[in-house]
């Protein structure tokens, strides 16, 4: 079976429902945005389906997966167990679907926090999974999605100004 059907397989039984979706919709967004600036679409739209692929984990056992893969988990972490979400997908994805690309691997790692010197695939999932066609939460996502396709730098700028 292709990679992507096999995740999407193993996501629609493991995520919500909800979850599920928006991990099709962040792989869509991304597929788009990695067009637009000349990333290569297939890992894109892998790093996008994958990116919250660990999100069904209780709490508990997102520490104790941490602790297993020898992963280590600051106070702040421990704290925000949720966190840990993002780390424990790219070790999933390396684990489970055999994902070697480093490229891909850290675009999970830092989907959520987003870190200095992001690389343009690092970009584009962090943005994809704020802007998906199902989020409507934020106010400014008409501009943000906007932004996305003209200035990457300044969305993700804006978007980093709102979350925080
Ligand atoms: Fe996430
Ligand atoms: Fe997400």
């Amino acid at each position: 079976m292709e990679l992507i059907e096999r995740i999407k397989n193993d996501l629609k039984e493991n995520l919500t429902e909800y979850r599920y979706i928006h991990s099709l919709g962040v792989m869509e967004m991304a597929e788009e945005l990695a067009k637009v600036y000349n990333v290569d679409v297939e890992s894109a739209r892998i790093a996008g389906l994958l990116h919250d692929c660990a999100k069904y984990l209780s709490s508990e056992d997102k520490i104790s997966k941490c602790e297993s893969y020898g992963i280590p988990v600051s106070d702040y972490e421990r704290k925000n167990p949720e966190l840990l979400h993002a780390k424990l997908g790219a070790c999933f994805a390396n684990e489970i679907y055999g994902v070697t690309d480093s490229e891909i691997l850290s675009a999970i790692i830092w989907h959520t926090t987003g870190c200095p010197d992001m690389s343009l695939l690092d970009k584009i999932v962090f943005i994809a999974d704020y802007i998906e066609a199902n989020r409507d939460k934020a106010e400014d996502l008409p501009k943000v999605r906007e932004l996305a396709f003209k200035d990457i730098d300044a969305c993700l700028l804006l978007i980093l100004e709102d979350t925080i």
